[in-house]
């Protein structure tokens, strides 16, 4: 039976960057992979400042378009514009951002393997066992970064009291959409999910359109699909590459490990449950796994990621509650003067809570704070 020191079950952004980690400190990491590389993952494929911050290397090669702008629109109607200066997302293809980390994870060091999928996972207290691509192997240690729909979480008790959003996109390319409408903007559409919103975002060749939402909204997520594509004055036929997905976001507290497994990323739960992003989340997961690996105290890990990630989180869960209450007194509290920066500098990960702001944003964020009660 082959033996390595940590086995990483997935290849996303948060297995790829927990191998990164791990294979530059000289770990003998296992990072094995399902799917064949180039594959994609429904994704809108943002990458927030407060991402770029804590990404293992720079993702230059696979960025095709920098977002310094936001457009806000209430329910395809009223809408606002804020920015214009400084970058605030840079816009890239799973398809493309994946295979590209996780060749880095292979240049560190990582035994990299695609088209090999884990199954049979037995957690023992000096190690687990797992079948990798068909074969036996044994590791100190596993890293859960298998998603949404992942076999470690489940096969070691996890992962029960997570909620389950679900989000469905499409393609559309610039023969089809206005280029200069959406150039370096991302247009958010708010009141028209509930749970969540829609979203179009400016790639190289096309635009990525969006929705996603409380899981129950499942059954009406192609209507969703279709209204944003027709608010766009794109006929909903003519998106292309139509995905669908979970959105895994963890209450508050929820325990991202158990003994020799740690889960990270969508697996862990913790796609932040306001903006549907993973990403940031990802990356951070990835590096305090990697760290209490390396520093030999896994059970430093839930309390690491509890000092990095929760402040905000319960921000993010008590905002997705006032949005559900009142989508209107979130578009409008959004367009008072001062609270666009708050959430610029959320995004940028310059500020870590809404509860931080002053001066003129501080009426209408305490408005949404009592909103959310
Ligand atoms: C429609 C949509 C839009 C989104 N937009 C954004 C956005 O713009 N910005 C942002 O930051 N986040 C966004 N997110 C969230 C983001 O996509 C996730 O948070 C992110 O993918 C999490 O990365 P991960 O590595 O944890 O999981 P994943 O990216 O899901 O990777 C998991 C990997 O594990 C592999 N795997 C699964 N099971 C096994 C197995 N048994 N053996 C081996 N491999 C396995 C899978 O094939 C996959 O490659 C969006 C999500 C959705 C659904």
């Amino acid at each position: 039976m082959e033996r390595f020191d940590v086995l990483v079950v997935g290849a996303g952004p948060a297995g790829s960057a927990t191998a990164i980690h791990l294979a530059r400190a000289g770990v003998r990491v296992l990072l094995a992979e399902k799917a064949r590389f180039p594959r994609d993952k429904p994704c809108g494929g943002g990458l927030t400042g407060r991402a770029l911050r804590v990404l293992p290397c720079p993702v230059d090669p696979v960025v095709e378009h920098v977002v310094d702008r936001f457009e806000l629109r209430l329910r395809y109607g009223a809408r606002f514009e804020r920015g214009g200066g400084e970058p605030m997302i840079v816009m890239t293809q799973r398809r493309r951002l994946d295979a590209f980390l996780a060749e880095q994870a292979a240049a560190a060091g990582a035994d990299l393997r695609d088209d090999a999928r884990v199954e049979d996972l037995v957690a023992h207290d000096d190690g687990v066992e797992a079948t990798v691509g068909g074969h036996r192997v044994r590791a100190d240690v596993v890293v859960g970064a298998d998603g949404a729909n992942g076999v470690v979480a489940r096969a070691v008790g996890l992962g029960e009291d997570l909620v389950r959003g679900v989000a469905l996109e499409g393609n559309a390319g610039w023969d089809i959409l206005e280029p200069e409408r959406y150039r370096g903007r991302a247009v958010v559409e708010l009141g028209v999910v509930p749970g969540g919103y829609g979203w179009v975002f400016p790639k190289g060749d096309h635009a990525n359109l969006g929705v996603g939402g409380w899981g129950r909204e499942g059954p009406r997520r192609c209507a969703n699909l279709d209204g944003l594509a027709e608010a766009h004055a794109v006929s909903g036929g003519a998106l292309t590459d139509g995905k669908g997905h979970r959105l895994p976001m963890r209450p508050v507290g929820a325990p991202p490990s158990v003994g020799r497994v740690l889960l990270v990323g969508d697996a862990a739960g913790l796609v932040d449950p306001l903006s549907g992003d993973g990403m940031y989340e990802a990356f951070v997961s990835a590096e305090l796994a990697a760290s209490a690996i390396l520093g030999g105290r896994l059970d430093d890990y839930p309390l690491r990621l509890a000092e990095r990630l929760d402040h905000h989180a319960a921000a993010s869960w008590a905002a997705k509650k006032a949005m559900d209450r009142s989508a209107s007194a979130c578009f409008w509290a959004a367009r008072c003067p001062g609270v666009f920066g708050v959430v610029a500098g959320l995004l940028a990960g310059e500020v870590r809570h809404p509860n931080e702001a002053r001066g003129l944003a501080r009426p209408p964020l305490k408005l949404l704070a009592r909103l959310a009660r």
